[in-house]
């Protein structure tokens, strides 16, 4: 399909954590001086073991439940505590604000996309609140005109709706609309499904979904930097 810039239907959509900044970095480091903390403070475990239990809560809640604290006391101690919940989430955030910054080369690319007349938006499992409060702090929630979650929509990628209540937010054409994320399922073969293209970048894609992308010619590319969707789009 011949496109030109004058195409308003044309949206790039964005996963957020891993793909426009460094979430997982940050968030173990983070993580580990909030507990550090609270095991000095009297959580009775040792540094580690914490850590792992923290890491349990966090897998069957979700990385962005916000009440991970709140359970590890009522794990560890039959009963939440209010203080060491305090200091676990007052550290926790204060190392991630410290930490918190896109990928080098992400303004870079949202300056490109915006000049090539692409309109953003964001699609994130997560709350949306959270997601724009890290658009503000990284000081790019200018280039994007909406954020889809699924809180609001009440399905997570890589489920089709979320794709398609996007979509039609932001009017946009599945045709001539690109995904933009780090995980294979949840966020290329979610937006092949509701019909649009993506690009996969710092994913941790294993051979196995590489073939599979090959054999059924999936409109999906793999980049490594975020800096190289201008090569593409
Ligand atoms: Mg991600």
């Amino acid at each position: 399909m011949i496109t030109t810039k004058k195409d308003s239907d044309r949206v790039v959509f964005f996963d957020v954590d891993d793909t426009l900044l460094d979430t997982s970095a940050f968030a173990e480091t983070a993580r580990r001086a909030a507990l550090e903390l609270m095991v000095d403070n009297g959580l009775p475990l040792d540094k580690d073991e914490a850590y792992g239990v923290l890491k349990t809560i966090i897998r069957e809640r979700g990385s962005n439940y916000g009440k991970h604290f709140n359970v590890l006391t009522k794990v560890v101690l039959g009963h939440e505590d209010p203080m060491l919940i305090a200091l676990g989430m007052i550290t926790y955030h204060n190392v991630k604000m410290a930490l918190l910054r896109p990928f080098a080369q992400t303004i870079d690319t949202l300056i490109y996309l915006k000049s090539q007349g692409y309109r953003l938006a964001v699609i994130s499992n997560g709350i949306t609140i959270k997601q724009w409060e890290k658009l503000v702090r990284l000081n790019i929630y200018q280039f994007f005109d909406a954020v889809i979650t699924s809180e609001e929509v009440g399905k997570k990628k890589p489920d089709k709706l979320i794709y398609d209540v996007a979509l039609r937010k932001m009017q946009g054409n599945p045709d001539k609309s690109i995904m933009i994320g780090n995980k294979f399922k949840e966020d290329a073969l979610g937006a092949v499904n509701a019909g649009m293209s993506a690009i996969l970048v710092n994913s941790d894609i294993i051979e196995e979904d590489r073939d599979y992308i090959k054999k059924e010619q999936l409109d999906i590319t793999i980049i490594e930097n975020i800096g190289d969707v201008n090569k593409i789009l």
